[in-house]
């Protein structure tokens, strides 16, 4: 009988009280084995010492900020005790934790408390929890410190009163109301959408500062990187106080998709993730707004899933195959994986969805499941062929549909002729056709939908066809007029259209399209086409943006959009966007160049609207994080970035007067953040007056410390080494690891992608002096070369040599050989251990 464990000291072990001898067991790298297990049951009694106060990996248990806590997913129990370490291994938990009472007033573990008290004639005392439910070793927790807390109930839909605790820094208890909040918000939701009770006396939550991770869904005890606990006006951005709602809803949802039901092995990862991801997006749409929820999400997408399917560390939602599980919490588990689950619901419908859930939570409840299982539901609830569904998680790579729509005046037709391809990936080079679920509209010339009527008089069922062929054609009659092609509505599917339409067409759209994400898409392609075109064709003419801007204004003067939505229309594709649109031998600076550019002519063209705009959206209420006086804010502040892309006079009196009276975090970092990109004294002044403000509250400062590293100028790598000196900056800590590397990293594209490489240097030097210490964020921070290859020859060739320096390295972690080696084509996804 194997099991695992590394990186502690063992001091007995004991089978069925007798002592076990050297002959007995066999200790080998990473585990022991039991050489003759009895075949009947037997109780095992393991004694090992750890020291959590050494243990800089942050997995396992270690001590932050004074404060002992446990980080067990994927695989950090082995580092605690021997165990079969394995999510399919499933027990039923009760623990026992002993301090001393000055060093560890507070005791927690997974479960419900059972008892506690003084340990007799020691200045120590002791807890016991017991946790019902059996579940796998991952999910297992303890904690043990000095903590502040915040408490509160919640009456389930049976009645139940359930105790409601949030643990943090002994002083910041007033910064947990919001979290609070969403977290009661959250139990609700999750009772009317999908009738899914909370099953303990108790549900806590506890915030450390030393993360790897957002948070951990530990069964009851719920540990948090307190980036996504701790809020206040003065210290969080809404962007900050909807992460807070989003990452606290994650993990409560996480206690039936994850927990409940959990993955039978690690292959599944995106069962839980994809699924629960999908969940917290929708927690979202429905508290905030569908549609500017929905961008948000697929911008994220975009800019992270859709670069890493395109890149060398492209590989399945599902991997087959894997080095080093920590590396696969990815874009493409998560939030590839939750557009998967949002394709199912689209493609069975809102109540075809729901009976699938509901069956999955009955036939699954209290074992460790498969994707199998999980699709399995909604076929059989809906009576629903899904196997060549089951393609979106074996295939890595992102379809790409060629739509032609063609016009038949005399016979009153439109016919569309559609052609699938998903492209080669590393393992991968051959794929086989998709399901896609194609959500259109025809847009007739009023601006209202035409009846879709297939050419056998059936009507499209909620405006979706389902794609699944390498080609097809469709044909709707009784089209009078030429319409335009909505596509792709929504989102319903995570692919690439290209569409033979022309700007008129997309200005309509952006006009006058009924679903607001492809009007926000609309100005997007609007934008890109320009953008691309301004960067590909150098030197030549530009292309005349009145399209875009006619489109712009439009959208301004539409008072029945709400002010987020108008928001995102104004905020054109980043960098990165571009350059992932452009997809070969991308030059950053050109990039940089033509979106600089582009903004400055529409803030100038605009100028009147967008001040205006600027002044209406401002109010003097005090502050509050509801959506709606968040998405005025957004709007707000899209306005004031524009006014002062031209880097005058104009715009940055008003960014400096804004930084100087803001009365929250929003609006001073908005404005700070427009500033940060013009040298001009202005900018140093805000720099360090924030700091005064703020210097010592770490959470704050990381925005100082990314802000500073993002800024797009050759002094940025200089600024960013001495920072990594600065008393504030710390390399143990991964919440300034990535508020100062990774935002260089991964922001900067032109400081980062610097032409001499020695972005590249800086961050292989970074990275190798910590992946003896935390592998885990090392390996991440390295995930800033997934596009390598898509850049121009001179910067291809010094990432590559900066690539194969580090794979060189003596001793790397398995992390961070993964990482490099996939990066540099020596290995794929798929040939790893299984
Ligand atoms: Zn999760």
């Amino acid at each position: 009988m194997r099991l695992d464990g590394e990186n502690f000291e063992l001091a007995s072990i004991a089978l069925d009280r007798t002592p076990l001898g050297k002959k007995d067991y066999k200790l080998s790298d990473g585990g022991l084995t039991l050489l003759k297990p009895p075949a009947g049951p037997f109780t095992l009694e393991i004694v090992t010492f750890v020291d959590p106060e050494a243990n800089k990996a942050l997995s396992g248990l270690y001590r932050t900020n004074n404060v002992y806590c446990t980080q067990c997913e994927a695989e950090g129990f082995r580092r605690i005790t021997y165990f079969p370490d394995r999510p399919d291994v499933m027990a039923v938990f009760t623990t026992r934790v002993e301090a001393d009472k000055d060093e560890a007033p507070v005791l927690l573990a997974n479960g419900n408390f059972v008892r506690g008290g003084d340990v007799a004639g020691t200045n120590r005392h002791f807890a016991v929890w017991h946790d019902p439910f059996p579940k796998p070793c991952y999910l297992f927790a303890l904690v043990g410190g000095k903590l502040g807390c915040v408490a509160d109930t919640f009456t389930t839909m049976s009645g139940r009163t359930v105790e409601l605790r949030i643990y943090v820094e002994p002083g910041k208890e007033d910064r947990c109301g919001y979290a609070l909040d969403a977290l009661k918000r959250a139990m609700r939701w999750d009772e009317e959408k999908f009738g899914r009770e909370y099953d303990l006396d108790i549900f806590m939550i506890v915030a450390v500062s030393d993360f790897n991770m957002g948070a951990m869904e530990n069964k009851g005890l719920n540990i948090f990187n307190d980036k996504y606990v701790l809020a206040s006006p003065a210290t969080a951005t809404d962007n900050d106080y909807a992460g807070v709602e989003a990452v606290i809803a994650h993990e409560y949802f996480h206690n039936w998709t994850g927990n409940r039901i959990t993955c039978r092995d690690w292959f599944q990862l995106s069962l839980k993730e994809g699924l629960t991801v999908f969940r917290d997006q929708e927690f979202t749409a429905d508290e905030r707004s569908r549609a500017v929820e929905r961008i948000a999400d697929v911008r994220t997408l975009r800019a992270n899933q859709f670069v890493e399917d395109a890149g060398p560390l492209a590989h399945p939602v599902r991997p087959a195959l894997y080095h080093e599980i920590n590396n696969f919490y990815t874009p493409t588990v998560y939030e590839k994986g939750a557009e998967v689950v949002r394709m199912l619901s689209v493609l069975v419908g809102r109540d075809g969805f729901r009976r699938g859930m509901d069956l999955y939570f009955t036939r699954h409840d209290g074992h460790a499941a498969t994707v199998e299982d999980f699709i399995a539901c909604f076929a059989d609830a809906n009576g629903a062929d899904l196997s060549q569904f089951m393609r979106w998680y074996a295939q890595a790579g992102t379809p790409e549909l060629t739509v032609t729509g063609t016009f038949d005046r005399k016979a009153k037709t439109f016919r569309l002729d559609v052609a699938q391809t998903v492209p080669a990936t590393p393992g991968q080079p051959v794929k086989e056709p998709m399901t896609i679920p194609l959500a259109l509209g025809l847009v007739g010339a009023d601006g209202r939908d035409l009846p879709l009527v297939r050419a056998n008089g059936a009507r499209v069922a909620r405006g979706v066809l389902t794609i699944s062929k390498p080609a097809e054609s469709f044909t709707f009659t009784g089209i009078a007029e030429r319409p335009t092609l909505s596509l792709n509505r929504g989102f319903a599917a995570p692919i690439k259209v290209s569409v033979n339409a022309g700007a008129d067409d997309l200005k309509f759209l952006a006009a006058h399209d009924c679903d607001p994400f492809n009007r926000w898409q609309a100005v997007q392609s609007l934008a890109t086409g320009l953008l691309i075109e301004a960067v590909t064709a150098r030197g030549g003419k530009p292309q005349a943006e009145a399209g875009l801007i006619d489109a712009l204004a439009a959208i301004l003067a539409d008072d029945a959009l709400e002010p987020a939505f108008v928001a995102q229309a104004l905020g054109l594709p980043s960098e990165a966007d571009i350059a992932r649109d452009i997809g070969r031998e991308v030059d950053p600076d050109a990039v940089f160049r033509a979106r600089r550019a582009l903004r400055e002519r529409i803030g100038g063209a605009l100028n009147d609207r967008l001040s205006a705009l600027h002044r209406r959206m401002s109010d003097n209420a005090p502050y509050r994080p509801d959506a709606a006086s968040a998405g005025r804010r957004a709007l707000k502040n899209a306005c004031l970035d524009l006014l002062a892309a031209d880097g005058g006079d104009a715009g940055i009196t008003l960014a400096a007067r804004q930084f100087a009276g803001a009365d929250n975090m929003t609006d001073r970092m908005a404005a700070l953040t427009t500033l940060s990109l013009y040298d001009r004294p202005e900018r140093a002044a805000a720099i360090d007056d924030f700091y005064r403000r703020f210097a010592g509250d770490p959470l704050v400062i990381d925005k100082w410390f990314a802000l500073q590293a993002a800024i797009p100028e050759p002094a940025t790598l200089e600024r960013v080494r001495q920072l990594t000196a600065h008393p504030a900056f710390s390399f143990a800590n991964p919440n300034r690891l990535r508020a100062l590397i990774g935002a260089f990293a991964q922001l900067n594209q032109t400081q980062f992608n610097r032409p001499d490489g020695a972005g590249y240097d800086f961050l292989a030097e970074t990275a190798l002096a910590l992946d003896g210490k935390n592998p885990q964020v090392a390996a991440r921070l390295l995930s800033a070369f997934k596009s390598w290859r898509a850049l121009e020859p001179g910067r291809r060739a010094r990432a590559e040599a900066t690539l194969r320096r580090v794979a060189a390295a003596q001793s790397l972690s398995r992390d961070t050989a993964d990482i490099v080696r996939r990066a540099l084509g020596e290995q794929t996804a798929d040939d790893g251990r299984s």
